[in-house]
Formats: structure tokens, C-alpha cells, sequence
């Protein structure tokens, strides 16, 4: 057979026309969501509106309709960016001296440097095309932050986004993107929310986390009834639309002959992974294709191998509804050496689902190892990768070097999310030997767990 090549990209009319909902193909659903007040189930798309723009209600709760029109404006955002292109890893290949084929789908490709704009584009173009003027939201590591301030600058929106402080302290051109975009970017937990003041009346010196910049956001987005609250990973809708990812990944695949025995993506709230492997997902829950998936998450943040399958709140303020969900407590805050993203305590109530059910596997990586792999990758791809994308590239080299032990030629995809530009603080530390492993102890998650709301 003729050489695979190196990149290979879709043509505009190979394009996909329509996001992919994997929920119409689960034989069994994610539990619903739980009313923070009540604890009963929301039932209707309504019972979100004060939270979310209505489409993207009606997205977050459709588990029926299989395939969804993106709509044209998106289309036409997304000709800014994608396709993405599927890329052959041959100096990868090489180096490992592995059989495996190895292909990876690079999202990085766009200034905010990771695969959040193709969610960011549609939350924004909902809330513009409702009416709305602003949108709130979090942002951690500061890529979905720079995601929808992209979004936002486009569609005409005003944004303000609470950052984690530590990220905010240690990544002051993040801020002067999105500010470049015309975001505004408030450091959390702050002072102008009553959740900030909270929790800063609690723990004055905390670093922040993701939970607690949701409260914040939320908070102020109930404020003003034109402004309306985005969040960037976990939800449904957000799988929806990343399932652009894994859309145009099969029909690359299909156009070079091939098919993916293993597909691996790093798991911070399961966005990337859920959209990379929505479209093999789907044969496998058809009988077409039996591909194993694999999840790689930080041994420091490890909700899907050490967590607890149960309800819990997507935020530490306990404002949200409950989810059902792979979750280490909404407490939970991983250590400060913990260095990349991937710091969420809960997961996607679809991963958490499909993982709970068998369909899928996960693996934790401590963070020297992770940054082995991102430099390893880095020298022979020549791609500089996020550290969450190493935890994807982690994975990927585990199974290319089981297949040079067993000498079978399998074909491996991952997801490479984004670009590490804006992570050279970690990557300095681990050149210079100073980067540390933490792997929480039974104890320290016990006490997340302990938080956990009780339901039933
Ligand atoms: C946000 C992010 C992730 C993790 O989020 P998921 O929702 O789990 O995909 C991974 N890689 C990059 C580059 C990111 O920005």
C-alpha cells in the first residue's frame, strides 16, 4: 500500500455538516441532573434557561437526536480554524521503534491553542443569536478563557472571565490575550461575588480552583438577566460539539484506509476525548467496531481511577444542579505542584457513564512522566504540546511499546488537544529537575469524599 501521508485534511465538502449526540446510541443513559435545591431531577430545558442560552439548553438535554445541524455561522467560524489536520507520527514511530501506526488529530492550530474554540464558537453564536450581550465563565490553565474571548470578539459579545488565581498569577500573557480580545479577567476567588467572598473569608491565601471560578461566574451571570453563563468542558452540549473532532478523524481515517484499534485522549472534564471518540464510540455501541479507549488523567486529579461514581455539584459554591458523575468532591483541589490543566474534581456524566458500563478504560500518570512524554514528543513531532495533550501522548507511547513487545502493528489515535506555549513554567521545572510528583493519599480524598451532598 502507498504511503500514508504525513498530515492529511479534509476538503471543504468533506467537511461534517452536523455535530453527533453519542447519547442516542448509549443503550443506557447518564442519570440526570438533580435540582441543587430539591434534589429532584430537572425534567425540561427550561429549568436551565436562568443559567444557560435556551438552544443550548435544549442541546444539554436532547438525548434522542442523533445528529444536530451546526449551524452556518458556525460553519463558517469553524472555516477559521478547521479542519484540523490527522497526523501521521512516523518520527514518533521511529524513535519508539514500535509496529504501532501512530496518528494524532493536532487541535492546537488556533490561538487559543487547544480544541475549546469549537465549543466557544457555538455557545457564543446561541447567546448572540437569542439576544443576549454578555457571557460569564471560568477558565483554569486560561485556554477556554481564551476560547470564548475569541468567540465572543467575533459574535459580538461582552465577556468576563474569573481565572484561577495561581493560573492567573502564573500566566500573565493568557490574560493579555484575552484582554487583547476584549475580555475582562477577574482573578478567583474575588471580592465581587458573594461565593468569592466566602470562601476568601475561609481560606484567604487559596489559590482558587475551577469549582470556585464557576460559582463566581454563575453568580454574576444570574446578575443580569442579558447576560447568560458558559462553562467549557463536563456538559453535554460540549461533548455535542466537540464531536467535530472525532466527525472529521473518520472520514480522514476512511480517506487513508484506516480504522483505530486504540483511541486515547487526556481527561480533564472529558470534552476533548468525549468529541475525539464520539463517531468510533458509535460503532462500538452499534456492534460495527470494537476499538478500546482509553482515558489518561493526572495521577494528582485522578476522578475517574480513584473517584467515587455519584451525584456531586459541578462547582464548590453548590450553586449548580448535580451531576452523576466520576467525582472527587467539589472540595477538592489539587495539590499546587500539580502543574498542568486537567484539574477538575468532577467528569463528563457521559464518560463517567460509558466508563462505569466497561466501554472505556482509564489510566493515571504522574507528572514527571507526563513531561518525559511531552519532551520525547516534542523532539521528534516537533510540536511543543500542551501538558494536558501529554497526557494523551503518555498513553499513546504505553500502547506503541506494548505493540513493539508483542510485535502486532496496531493503529493507535490521540488526541493532541493544544499547544504548551503558555506552560513554560512547568516545562522550566522539569528541565531543571525540579518539578515534583504528588499522588494524593486514601486520606486526602477521603475528605473530598466527605463532602460529597448526600442524595437518596
Ligand atoms: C481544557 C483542555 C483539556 C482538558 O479538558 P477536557 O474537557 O477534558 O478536554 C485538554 N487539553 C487542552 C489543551 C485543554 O485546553
Amino acid at each position: 500500500m502507498a504511503k500514508v501521508p504525513y498530515k492529511t485534511y479534509l476538503t471543504e465538502e468533506e467537511m461534517p455538516k452536523q455535530w453527533y449526540n453519542i447519547r442516542a446510541d448509549m443503550k443506557e443513559q447518564p442519570d440526570p441532573m438533580l435540582n441543587p435545591g430539591t434534589l429532584q431531577p430537572l425534567t425540561s430545558p427550561e429549568d436551565l434557561y436562568p443559567v444557560f442560552c435556551e438552544e443550548l439548553c435544549k442541546q444539554e438535554m436532547d438525548s434522542q437526536t442523533r445528529y444536530i445541524d451546526i449551524p452556518e455561522e458556525i460553519l463558517d467560524y469553524y472555516k477559521t480554524f478547521r479542519p484540523s489536520p490527522l497526523i501521521r507520527a512516523y518520527h514518533l514511530e521511529k524513535a519508539l521503534n514500535t509496529p504501532a501506526k501512530i496518528y494524532f488529530k493536532f487541535e492546537g492550530n488556533n490561538t487559543s491553542g487547544s480544541h475549546k474554540l469549537n465549543a466557544a464558537a457555538a455557545m457564543a453564536y446561541y447567546a448572540k443569536a437569542q439576544g443576549l450581550t454578555a457571557l460569564t465563565t471560568e477558565t483554569g490553565a486560561g485556554q477556554w478563557g481564551t476560547a470564548l474571548s475569541m468567540a465572543c470578539a467575533y459574535f459580538g459579545l461582552d465577556l468576563t472571565v474569573y481565572m484561577v488565581k495561581v493560573s492567573y498569577q502564573q500566566k500573565p500573557f493568557r490574560k493579555a490575550v484575552m484582554e487583547t480580545y476584549g475580555a475582562k479577567i477577574i482573578p478567583s476567588p474575588s471580592d465581587t461575588t458573594e461565593v468569592g467572598r466566602a470562601i476568601l473569608a475561609n481560606n484567604p491565601n487559596t489559590g482558587g480552583s475551577l469549582g470556585c471560578a464557576i460559582s463566581e461566574a454563575i453568580e454574576v451571570s444570574m446578575r443580569d438577566d442579558s447576560c447568560r453563563y458558559a462553562l467549557g468542558s463536563v456538559l453535554n452540549q460540549v461533548l455535542l460539539h466537540q464531536s467535530i473532532i472525532g466527525l472529521e478523524s473518520k472520514i480522514a481515517m476512511e480517506k487513508i484506509g484506516e480504522y483505530p484499534d486504540v483511541v486515547i485522549g487526556c481527561a480533564g472534564g472529558g470534552s476533548n476525548l468525549g468529541g475525539l471518540m464520539a463517531a468510533f464510540m458509535q460503532d462500538k455501541l452499534t456492534d460495527k467496531a470494537n476499538a478500546r479507549f482509553i482515558a489518561v488523567e493526572p495521577a494528582s486529579c485522578p476522578s475517574l481511577t480513584r473517584g467515587k461514581y455519584a451525584y456531586d455539584f459541578c462547582d464548590t459554591g453548590r450553586i449548580t444542579p448535580l451531576a452523576k458523575m466520576y467525582t472527587l468532591g467539589s472540595d477538592f483541589i489539587p495539590s499546587p505542584n500539580h502543574a498542568g490543566g486537567l484539574r477538575y474534581h468532577g467528569m463528563s456524566p457521559i464518560l463517567s457513564k460509558l466508563y462505569y458500563d466497561g466501554y472505556m478504560e482509564a489510566v493515571a500518570v504522574e507528572q514527571n512522566k507526563v513531561f518525559e512524554a511531552a519532551t520525547l514528543f516534542a523532539k521528534q513531532e516537533q510540536i511543543l504540546p500542551a501538558p494536558e495533550s501529554a497526557h494523551a501522548i503518555y498513553g499513546a507511547i504505553q500502547e506503541a511499546l506494548k505493540c513493539k513487545k508483542s510485535g502486532e502493528a496496531k493503529t493507535i489515535l490521540f488526541g493532541l488537544t493544544g499547544t504548551g506555549y503558555f506552560d513554560m513554567q512547568a516545562y522550566t521545572q522539569f528541565n531543571e529537575g525540579t518539578m515534583t510528583d504528588y499522588v494524593p493519599s486514601d486520606a486526602d480524598l477521603q475528605r473530598g469524599f466527605d463532602g460529597l451532598p448526600k442524595v437518596d
